[in-house]
Order: structure tokens, then sequence, then C-alpha cells
């Protein structure tokens, strides 16, 4: 496959050990107007607001299924003198080093797409924690009152982070039919259904949100793989769609329907054992 910029930003990104998330969180907050926030138990995130008037929110995370916070809670592989080698064969990017973890696609290759669109005037949101209870967007939500207030005065939320090449989420998020209608008619991508959560169900309170495939297959195995053409069409129907003037989606009521699930994960939390964290 002949290599772009594109392509190398995205090698670029899946070559970052999957095994920490504060290389990528860190490649943000170097951006010029970064708000970035380091806290402990996997919360932290970067926020870089846009300029344009009708902005959207960019959502992916840095954390990855084989982050050694999680592996080193479950007698998970010890990864400190792993190998990661990302590989391209074809279109198609496989994980060549220790046959223990996998890729790291679900997310990097949202983080990467995040990065080619760092300036297009959207605003970008980094978060860590994504994949045990979205730590970082649930503490953006209890703790960040100004900056959650802020996302959710964006036109909407697009979260780059799905498996597959044209499937779209919006969960139990109570979008409307034109939000469904206006992602449908943009990407050409199919509704997969209301199951499994993301950084979005909790960021959006206010504004409806969309979660859209980015071409990575068979993720949390060591098995994964991303398909580069789907990584990039999908890259550039967001970037294309995010050139032209973004209507305002707010959501018919609040998004509180999360709240349920919301208290059980929180009680899980609670009686889970964790190392004491620091106080403010
Ligand atoms: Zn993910």
């Amino acid at each position: 496959m002949k290599t772009t910029p594109e392509i190398d930003c995205l090698m670029e990104f899946l070559s970052i050990r999957p095994d920490s998330s504060l290389p990528v969180l860190q490649r943000f907050a170097q951006l010029d107007g970064s708000c970035p926030v380091f806290k402990r138990g996997k919360r932290s995130f970067v926020y870089i607001p846009g300029t344009r008037e009708d902005r959207v929110v960019l959502v992916a995370h840095a954390d990855t299924f084989w982050d050694w916070y999680y592996l080193s809670r479950s007698d998970g592989p010890d990864t400190r003198l792993m190998k990661h080698e990302p590989y391209l064969d074809g279109d198609v990017v496989l994980q060549m080093g220790d046959e223990e973890w996998g890729l790291g696609a679900d997310d990097r290759a949202g983080c990467a797409m995040l990065w080619l669109l760092k300036d297009s005037g959207h605003s970008l949101l980094i978060t860590d924690g994504e994949e045990h209870g979205q730590r970082a967007a649930h503490y953006i939500r209890t703790d960040c009152p100004d900056i959650y207030r802020e996302l959710n005065r964006h036109r909407y939320m697009i979260q780059l982070d799905r498996r597959g090449a044209s499937d779209y989420k919006t969960y139990r998020i109570p979008v409307t039919g034109e939000f469904r209608r206006y992602v449908e008619e943009h990407t050409g991508y199919a509704d997969a259904g209301y199951t499994s959560r993301t950084d979005i169900v909790r960021l959006c309170m206010d504004v409806a949100g969309v979660n859209l495939s980015i071409g990575y297959y068979n993720e949390h195995t060591p098995a994964e793989i991303l398909r580069v053409n789907e990584w990039l069409h999908t890259y550039e129907t967001v970037r294309k769609l995010l050139e032209q003037p973004q209507p305002p989606f707010p959501l018919p009521v609040p998004n509180l329907l999360y709240t349920t699930d919301l208290l059980e994960q929180l009680e899980k939390e609670r009686t889970r054992e964790e190392p004491p964290e620091d106080a403010d």
C-alpha cells in the first residue's frame, strides 16, 4: 500500500506501546490552547477547544485494553518486556511483536484521526480510562462542571472508536430522528444498536453524540487488526463533513437515561479494591 502523510500518522500512533496512555495524552497536551488534566485512577484527559462558532467535539480515548493499569490488577501479562511491532501487510495493520497483546487500534486509530483533524477548528477531547468505566468522561461529568457545560454547548459530539467499516452508534443517548438522518446521509453508515457504551454516553447531557466505525476488528484480543482503507474512508468522510457548516443537535430531553446504569457502575467502582487516590 502506498504510504501517505495520513497513513504515516496512523502508523505513528499505532507504534506507541499500548500499555500506557501517557505518551498519547502528552502529545495532545503540547498543542496550542490545550487544557490537560492529569489525574490518577485513569481519569486524565486533554481538552483542546476549537475555534469555529459551529464547532463539534471530536472524542477518542488514549487508553487501550492492554494498559498496564488494568493488566496489573487482573493478573494479566507483564508487559514491561513485551515487544509491540505494528506491521502493514497490504491494507491491513497487524501486530507482529509479542503474541500476548494486540495492536491497540482501539482506540489509537481514533487518536490518530483526531491528530489529523487538529487544525479543523473543531474541539478535541482525548480521554483516559474508557476501557473500564469511561473514567475520565465520568470524572468530567461529576468533577469538572465548567468543561462539562462547555462540551454540551457544542453542536454535537463525534467519537471515533467503533469496530468495523460502516456502523454508527448513538447508544441510549436520546438523540432525535433528525440527528440519525443527518449521520446516515453524511456517512452512509448503519445504526448498530443500543448495547454497550463509550465516553459520549457519559459526556452528552444536552447535545447529541455518535460513535463511528474506524476499521478495527477483533479488539481486546491478540488477533486485533485495522483495515487501513476503512479507516481512511471514515477519516475522509468526517473531514469533509466537518468542513461544512454544522447545525446544532440539542437533545429533546437531557440524557438522564444513563443514571440507573451509572449508579450500578459507581457501586461496582466503589466496592472494587483500588489503591488510595491522591487528594485534590
Ligand atoms: Zn474503544
